[in-house]
């Protein structure tokens, strides 16, 4: 990237590409270290709640600080893509809803490259670094800092218009904007649906205090239990077998039981629009041969487990 000073971009502008390329929402953040967000990270791993997905603190320095990622960053463009599907699978078999249609990771990429061809039309010597969750970002954080939503009890980005159907992606840039967005009001309340609906009791909070010392935050931190999350055995889980107390409540990959009972998804517009014949193949997972299985995971984050995998999950409560 130049090393030049550049001009700020215009905040407005930058939503209105972003809305012209098809993404819900856009909010920018000034980059800056995370702080204790990046304690609250240190914090699960030791304390073993991610179970063995070292990587989620793999490169730290990277995910704690965007200037170590791209070198001088000024912003952090965080957009949001609502995958709510047109159609939903019966109660068994079930996967996740952010499964149903193309991978997110190829979706979300293509869309962030035409945002960043669309800046370069107002702003020709305009770059940026795109994320979507293959680079060591702290997404969550980044959404929650530019005004997309709050992280909720369920550990996920809760926007007040399209719930927590959410894929997120991110342009880290060295260009600065002309005005900032403000992190979003928790507006959690009292609800604790998530957490009540949770058959596992994966979902937990953990004081301030007891994550960093230094901590001014009054409130506590949601935290995933992924030893106890139905999406992390029927996903990142390889063992032969599952452990007996985990319920998979009829899903093959992933779990949306949490969601599901968020009161801000009840009223969530549709996202993404759903074939009969998708629905067809995904409904078909439940007794496919390897053959089929690889056809429907082709482009789809289904694509992230292994036949065997799916057999077993097949086997589960
Ligand atoms: S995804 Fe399922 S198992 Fe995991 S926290 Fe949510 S409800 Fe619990
Ligand atoms: S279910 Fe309630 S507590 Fe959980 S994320 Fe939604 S609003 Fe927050």
């Amino acid at each position: 990237m130049s090393a030049q000073p550049h001009k700020s971009l215009d905040s407005h502008l930058v939503k209105a590409c972003a809305a012209e390329v098809g993404f819900h929402a856009c909010g920018i953040a000034a980059a800056h270290h995370i702080g204790d967000y990046a304690a609250l990270y240190e914090w699960k791993q030791a304390h073993g709640y991610n179970a063995d997905m070292d990587y989620l603190t793999r490169y730290s320095e990277q995910r704690y600080n965007p200037s170590v990622m791209v070198e001088g960053a000024q912003s952090v463009i965080s957009v949001l893509l609502s995958y709510n599907p047109s159609r939903l699978m019966s109660s068994s078999p079930r996967v996740a809803r952010y499964a149903y249609g193309e991978d997110y990771h190829e979706r979300v990429r293509r869309m962030l490259y035409q945002l960043i061809a669309k800046l370069r039309e107002h702003y020709p010597s305009f770059d940026g670094r795109p994320c979507t969750d293959t680079a060591p970002v702290a997404e969550k954080y980044w959404a929650w800092q530019a005004g997309l939503g709050w992280i909720g009890r369920n550990t996920l980005i809760v926007n007040p218009r399209y719930g927590t159907w959410c894929n997120l992606g991110e342009v880290i840039t060295t260009w600065p904007a002309d005005r900032y967005d403000q992190p979003m009001e928790n507006r959690c309340g009292t609800c604790r649906r998530c957490q009540q609906a949770c058959h596992n009791h994966a979902l937990a909070e953990v004081e301030p205090s007891s994550v960093s010392a230094t901590n001014g935050a009054e409130t506590s931190f949601p935290v995933l239990d992924a030893r106890r999350c139905a999406s992390y055995h029927t996903i990142e889980n390889r063992d032969a077998t599952l452990p007996a107390d985990v319920r998979l409540s009829g899903y093959l990959f992933g779990c949306d039981i949490c969601q599901q009972a968020c009161p801000y998804n009840e009223e969530a517009p549709v996202g993404l629009d759903v074939t009969p014949e998708r629905m067809g193949q995904l409904e078909e997972l439940a007794v496919c041969d390897e053959q089929t299985f690889r056809r429907t995971a082709k482009h789809s984050a289904i694509n992230r487990i292994k036949y065997t995998q799916l057999v077993r999950n097949r086997g589960g409560k």
